[in-house]
């Protein structure tokens, strides 16, 4: 594998990068997929997706397998499960360092996605596991008629609070402002909802515990500055995303929270280098429009590998 050099390599296998590597191959392009865990990417954990034109309903972890099995008509090679190194964005020929091999190619996509942003407290990274969790749909079922803290006031944190109510006998959702972000239908639901009870102008200061088990959240009431405690078994940030960036940070331009730069044509700081979906610095991170950059970044990676491949037979480029 390290002498080979790929046309493309697509890292990330979620929806940006399965529809980015579509492009590239429907375009003739050599395509690799790299991806840290198993193909699907971010909507494999959500529980519903009613906003994915064509389907008014359908199971996240449905979506991901439809995306897979068109992408498997395609010659595409999968490395996944890989455990990753090292990325090099800066040289000519682009290359991603994994614990089993390096990939080479002459162009990547980052469709690297976002993760759960952290809070940031003390007992966070503590009780991880132990009534942290930031996935509702894989836990949730662990805290039967107990109680829970979801924290947050987007649409993630009241629809997966909502849907934590179908085991938990008691919801709390935490918000830190008196008015939430989440869409105004996911709010009408979860006001109907009488397992959840908001606090709002609320942030966590600290999860506790017996080291064994979280048992309490301590919080601040930022309107009266009171300092006050909540017994819990569980404790769900949900906060927003942050780009998953760890391997590559540096080598592009990046907003101030991470998120890579990209024109309208998914062309990165660098030639060569494209993002796409959530790890970009875009309006609207929802699938639909993950699938729309990764269409947009394969199809500018072909033509940038077309037009170097001329450049090539003028004898201007090495490549
Ligand atoms: P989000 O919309 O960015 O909301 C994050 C929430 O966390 C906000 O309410 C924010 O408060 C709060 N927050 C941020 N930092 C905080 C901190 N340090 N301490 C306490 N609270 C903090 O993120 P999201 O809900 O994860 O959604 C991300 C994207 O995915 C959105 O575009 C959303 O629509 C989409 N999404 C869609 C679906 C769906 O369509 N089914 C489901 C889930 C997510 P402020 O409001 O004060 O900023």
């Amino acid at each position: 594998m390290e002498d080979k050099i790929f046309d493309c390599i697509v890292l990330g296998g979620g929806p940006a990068g399965l529809s980015a590597a579509m492009y590239a191959a429907r375009g003739n392009v050599d395509t690799a997929i790299i991806d840290t865990s198993s193909l699907g990417g971010q909507p494999v954990n959500y529980l519903e997706i009613e906003n994915y034109l064509g389907f008014k309903s359908i199971e996240g972890f449905e979506l991901a397998e439809k995306f897979e099995d068109h992408i498997n008509k395609f010659d595409i090679q999968k490395f996944t499960n890989e455990e990753i190194q090292k990325v090099d964005l800066v040289s000519e020929i682009k290359s991603v360092t994994t614990l089993k091999n390096t990939y080479k190619a002459k162009t990547v996509i980052i469709a690297t996605g976002a993760s759960s942003c952290k809070l940031g407290i003390k007992g966070e990274k503590e009780y991880l596991g132990k009534g942290v969790s930031y996935c509702a749909v894989c836990d949730g079922a662990f805290y039967r008629d107990k109680t829970v803290v979801v924290i947050g006031g987007g649409n993630a944190a009241v629809e997966e609070g909502a849907y934590l109510t179908k085991f938990a006998k008691k919801v709390y959702i935490m918000h830190r402002r008196n008015e939430l972000r989440a869409d105004k239908i996911v709010q009408k639901r979860a006001f109907g909802n009488d397992k959840i009870e908001f606090i709002f102008d609320c942030v966590p200061i600290e999860i506790i515990g017996d080291n064994k088990r979280v048992s309490k959240i301590q919080y601040k009431n930022l309107k009266t500055d009171e300092i006050l405690e909540l017994n819990t078994d569980g404790v769900f940030p949900y906060i927003g995303f942050c780009p998953n960036i760890e391997f590559f940070n540096g080598q592009l331009i990046q907003d101030e929270r991470g998120f890579i730069m990209t024109d309208e044509n998914m062309r990165t700081s660098r030639f060569g280098v494209f993002a796409a979906g959530d790890v970009r610095k875009t309006p609207l991170r929802q699938v639909i429009t993950a699938v729309s950059d990764g269409a947009i970044a394969g199809v500018n990676a072909v033509k940038y590998l077309e037009e170097i491949k001329e450049a090539q037979k003028q004898g201007a480029m090495s490549i």
